[in-house]
């Protein structure tokens, strides 16, 4: 205390008088306080002050040696960490490896290893991917102190410094669901209302597929068709995380009513009950690869009839991935000059289903196949005088429409679960048609 530095005399020198004489004043204050007798100094509660000196009384002039192992719990030790970190972020680029980032964020090979000690941290690290961004704490001695890797929309990687090495946990936000409706009416073509709509290409292909069974998305859409979904969306924290399941939907496709609503075993069901899900599907292309959506009279592409043979032409591009439409056993998959590369299907006793023209075969004859697995490709072979797929449906071995015609009767649900299920239809039934008064009330 005898030696004020020469720069502290000369800083107070400078001083205005005025604060020269109360920078005295409390100089005097503060030694009368240090040298009068006085009641020693309670501590008061803090968390920097170690749990054996809180209890007994400091004396104040008095040098206390701080036990260096104060509080080894992982909370403490975060928590009085974290106020001095310095976090930077960094941005995985492809070809980047863990030891790569390790280097450029400056940090030694040594400190790497110790944070893959830890075998959830190793385990987790090991998955990054461009894009992802790692962000990195550095203390003030600049030693890494934390990592934080966002796994996903919710759970992130923390990897903290402890005693010996490092420990991590993963912070997991929880997910709130809310739901939404979208309604449309077709203007151009199906896609397009649904994106208008403010739905994602996901969603537009859910409910393609939910009313797949009952109308040909490729062929049977009419301008003027109508439909409203239901759908969940995810948040964490409030922010929009992704979107959920679709809980509901109804589609109106040259005025008929067509009703879907989840069950709780995740199957699509009509407002009776009744399976949407049926034993075949109405078009063994998916809507998306067809040329036109709108093209009632379209011509044969070599009879040029309007209304030309057996079967269904399908407009689209050689390569073109065409499904099984039912359930069945290959009974064709062979090569002629008329119907080029093609697949015939035997579906139970009274189906049969045909694929012409195809580019490619991905079915050998007598061969099992699913509904929905992929047979063949579209293709030119054959006669014809552009790419695309004729299909044919047979009942009883005759020729009928597949998009007209009659299927099995689909599964219901069981009596038991009718009720439940029933009052979740008005529900949801509910929520859909107050959308859609609104949609209509701001056309
Ligand atoms: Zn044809």
């Amino acid at each position: 205390m005898k030696s004020i530095p020469k720069s502290m005399t000369r800083f107070i020198a400078a001083l205005p008088r005025r604060h020269q004489i109360l920078l005295s004043l409390v100089c005097v204050v503060t030694l009368l306080m240090l040298f009068l007798p006085s009641d020693p100094a309670t501590a008061s509660r803090h968390a920097d002050i170690p749990r054996q000196l809180d209890q007994q009384e400091l004396l104040l002039g008095q040098r206390y040696q701080l036990p260096l192992q104060v509080d080894t719990s992982a909370d403490t030790a975060t928590q009085s960490d974290e106020t001095n970190l310095r976090w930077s972020g960094y941005e995985v680029r492809s070809g980047d490896s863990l030891a790569r980032i390790f280097d450029k964020m400056g940090f030694t090979p040594q400190q790497l290893y110790r944070v893959t000690q830890d075998q959830q941290a190793d385990r987790v690290l090991r998955k990054i991917h461009p894009g992802d961004t790692l962000r990195f704490a550095r203390d003030d001695n600049d030693e890494l102190a934390q990592l934080a890797y966002q796994i996903n929309a919710t759970d992130t990687l923390i990897v903290s410094r402890a005693d010996n090495g490092f420990i991590s946990h993963i912070e997991t936000k929880p997910i709130e669901v809310r739901t939404e409706t979208a309604h449309a009416r077709i203007k151009t073509s199906f896609w397009n209302a649904g994106i208008d709509a403010g739905l994602t290409e996901g969603q537009i292909m859910s409910i393609a597929d939910i009313f797949g069974w009952d109308i040909d998305f490729a062929l049977d859409l009419r301008e003027g068709d109508e439909f409203s979904v239901l759908f969940e969306k995810k948040y964490a924290e409030g922010e929009f995380i992704g979107y959920g399941r679709i809980l509901a939907a109804e589609f109106v496709n040259r005025g008929e009513h067509y009703q879907a609503f989840r069950h709780t075993n995740d199957e699509f069901y009509n407002a009776q009950g009744r399976a949407m899900r049926k034993s075949f599907l109405r078009s063994p292309v998916k809507f998306n690869y067809i040329s036109s959506n709108f093209n009632p009279r379209r011509l044969h592409p070599v009879t040029g009839q309007v209304r030309p043979h057996n079967g269904i032409d399908y407009a689209a591009a050689v390569g073109t991935p065409v499904m099984a439409s039912g359930a069945g056993k290959v009974i064709a998959s062979a090569y002629n000059n008329l119907n080029g590369h093609y697949v015939f299907i035997q579906h139970g006793e009274r189906y049969v289903t045909k694929y012409l023209h195809l580019s490619k075969r991905l079915v050998k004859t007598g061969q099992r196949v699913k509904q929905g697995e992929l047979i063949g490709r579209v293709g030119a072979t054959g006669r014809v005088t552009g790419p695309h797929l004729h299909y044919e449906f047979l009942v009883d071995g005759v020729h009928r429409n597949p998009r007209t015609v009659k299927l099995p009767q689909a599964e219901s649900l069981i009596a038991d679960e009718l009720p439940e299920f029933k009052a979740l239809v008005q529900q949801r039934l509910a929520v859909l048609n107050d959308s859609k008064r609104l949609y209509l009330a701001m056309l």
